[in-house]
């Protein structure tokens, strides 16, 4: 896995959290349930922390969000981009996650 398919997979889950998120409050609203409401914020919470934790770079751990939040909407968020804007470090890399590798 490179640092772009990375990136994509947080930036793919985030948009499906968002929907989660979003459409547990429209309900709660609807509903006028405020135990949806409540679980709604809740997951808003998790998204906020999981974007916070995962949107950096796996090179130098820099925060990646102010770049790759600029537009509203791509389906390849990481397009304008073949290296981290932090360390220069190639997206096309290859992530080395060190407990993945075969024992020595
Ligand atoms: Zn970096």
């Amino acid at each position: 896995m490179t640092i772009r398919d990375k990136l994509k997979e947080v930036y793919w889950k985030l948009w499906l959290l968002f929907g989660v998120v979003w459409l547990t409050f429209v309900l709660g609203a609807a509903g006028h349930s405020k135990w949806l409401i409540v679980i709604g914020f809740g997951m808003f919470v998790a998204y906020w922390i999981y974007e916070k934790r995962k949107f950096r770079c796996p090179a130098c751990r820099g925060d990646l969000r102010q770049w790759l939040r600029r537009k509203n909407f791509t389906w390849d968020p990481t397009k304008d981009f073949r290296n981290c804007p932090l360390c220069g470090a190639s997206l096309d890399s290859e992530i080395s996650i060190p407990s993945c590798q075969p024992p020595s």
